[in-house]
């Protein structure tokens, strides 16, 4: 019922050549993905190229991040006409890296995720615990607060228009990866949320993505886990080969 969903975050790596040539790859190779859904999300300044090389491919285009405001004196940053103009669907929203390092707050991200909604771009909202709240009990509160602060107002009927992407903050490039059942117990508590918070006909049907060190020897039993609908992937996803064999993971369901 729901599409599973490959998505790349490129971060700040890479030139316009390396930017094309693996758009290229991930293009030339896959003809033959059937019902998934593939987004990758390269650095701003090669958007335009990638989305020439994609065009009528099954690789759709993200933004890492995105302004709240159409327009306006905000120098430095993107807005979502400026990405819909770019022909992305998607929006990364509230990764950790920007809660970290760029001190986005839930409201700040909120505010972003109706901007998107109101643009028609999908956000991918991002969630996740740090280590430290992790071993202090503390991932499922932590977890609530980021959801319910970056939902709050949104009322969407369908589900396809959000992404939620559940992304420990320890596992993130860190080479550890959550065991595929403490990740599905996270997914299930993030979609009784989702219950809560939208209904059941949404919570049911919105993909809940895991984020964490995913690579190709951990993609399979991963995705094998019933509240996992697909994966948000950093490192793995700069190289073709390693992308292409997380794209291509072997059901077990
Ligand atoms: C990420 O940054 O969203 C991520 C999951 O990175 P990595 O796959 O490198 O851990």
């Amino acid at each position: 019922m729901r599409v599973p969903l490959l998505a790349g975050n490129w971060k700040m790596h890479g030139n316009l050549d390396d930017a094309r040539n693996l758009a290229q790859s991930l293009v030339d190779n896959c003809t033959d993905v059937g019902d998934r859904e593939i987004v990758i999300s390269p650095p701003y300044t090669a958007l335009e190229s990638v989305k020439a090389i994609t065009a009528g491919s099954p690789v759709k285009i993200a933004g890492q991040n995105m302004h709240w405001s159409s327009s306006g004196a905000y120098t430095g940053e993107i807005s979502p006409l400026m990405l819909k103009d770019l022909g992305c669907p998607y929006v990364i929203l509230g990764h950790s890296e920007r809660r970290q390092y760029f001190s986005e707050d839930d409201s700040l991200i909120n505010k972003k995720v109706h901007s998107a909604l109101e643009h028609e771009l999908v956000p991918i909202l991002c969630v996740g615990e740090t280590l430290q709240e992790r071993e202090t009990n503390r991932t499922n509160l932590v977890l609530e607060k980021q959801i319910r602060g970056g939902l709050k107002g949104v009322s969407v009927t369908d589900p396809a228009k959000i992404v939620v992407a559940y992304e420990p903050v320890w596992a993130i490039g860190t080479g550890k990866t959550a065991k595929s059942e403490q990740a599905q117990e996270v997914h299930c508590f993030i979609r009784g949320l989702l219950n809560d918070i939208l209904g059941t006909d949404m919570a049911v049907k919105i993909r809940i993505l895991y984020g964490g060190s995913v690579k190709p020897d951990n993609v399979d039993e991963l995705m094998n886990q019933p509240d996992i609908d697909g994966t948000l992937v950093g490192g793995a996803s700069l190289k073709a080969e390693s992308f292409l064999r997380i794209i291509k993971f072997v059901p077990v369901k």
